[in-house]
């Protein structure tokens, strides 16, 4: 099973947004998705998700293109977790995270199968919001439930747009844990994330976009390297190791690099 962008060019007016992407995605990893504000990211998202169509170049879900998947089928075996998505209207939690479940159900069918509903909300820990209006809940809230529609649908694939923007650090350990646990159940999992320490712990790849090209991908203790950050985002950095031997890339400003 796998998630492919073959020679994929997106160009919007003489803009080229994406271009010569070919990556092959595994079920059962974490692929994190980095790159400077502007890089394509999103775009790509977008592209894998089916929401938006390349100019040229396909998207491949398990050896068929996902233009001849019929979209009840896709929305099964691709959940999406756009970036910065936002509530439009006031339903309980509970109820925004069982929308995850419409895909296997029909969006007017009853919910029978709240156990994923359940489960999804405990790991991103919103189950105790489950009562609340969506509309109350606090940016790192609202992006937790969201999380959770997405984990609930149980698809085979999940891509989530910096699902981590606006959690608090425990949070954002919640949320990763919740992506690894997926992708121990052979989710292939896609993220975007800014945050490279992170990355470099929680993902088995890494791929770096810059101007609408992947420049690097690979491991992330081969990819993350002090002159492609100095490259592609302009920083400097320190890498190292915690004492447990967790990679650290931590960008540096000039006046703190000692
Ligand atoms: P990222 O997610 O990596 O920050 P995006 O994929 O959202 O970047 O966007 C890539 C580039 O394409 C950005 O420079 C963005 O401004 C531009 N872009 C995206 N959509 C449009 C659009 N509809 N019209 C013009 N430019 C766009
Ligand atoms: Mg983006």
């Amino acid at each position: 099973m796998s998630l492919a962008a073959r020679n994929l060019h997106v160009t919007i007016g003489d803009r080229r947004l994406l271009a010569d992407i070919d990556l092959t995605f595994q079920q059962g990893k974490v692929t994190a998705l980095v790159g400077p504000n502007g890089a394509g990211k999103s775009t790509l998202l977008s592209c894998l998700a089916g929401l938006r169509r390349p100019e040229s170049g396909a998207v491949w879900l398990d050896e068929r293109p996902l233009d001849a998947i019929p979209i009840e089928e896709r929305a099964r075996r691709l959940a999406v977790l756009p970036q910065g998505a936002e509530i439009h209207w006031n339903v309980f939690v509970r109820s925004l995270v069982e929308l995850g479940r419409a895909p296997w159900r029909g969006a007017r069918g009853k919910v029978k199968d709240i156990g994923p509903v359940e489960s999804a909300m405990r790991r991103v820990d919103v189950a105790h919001l489950a009562d609340r209006e969506a509309l109350t809940l606090s940016g790192g809230e609202r992006g937790r439930t969201l999380m959770a529609r997405a984990l609930a649908v149980e698809a085979c694939w999940l891509l989530a747009d910096e699902p981590l923007a606006g959690l608090d650090p425990l949070h954002q350990l919640t949320a990763l844990a919740a992506l690894r646990g997926e992708a121990a159940n052979g989710t292939g999992v896609l993220l975007v994330i800014h945050d490279l320490s992170l990355a470099a712990q929680w993902a088995d790849e890494v791929i770096v976009l810059h101007e609408g090209r992947v420049v690097a991908e690979g491991p992330p203790e081969k990819v993350l390297t002090l002159s492609l950050l100095r490259d592609v985002y302009g920083v400097e950095a320190y890498i190292g190791r915690a004492p447990g031997g967790a990679l650290l890339v931590q960008p540096l400003a000039p006046a703190l690099r000692g």
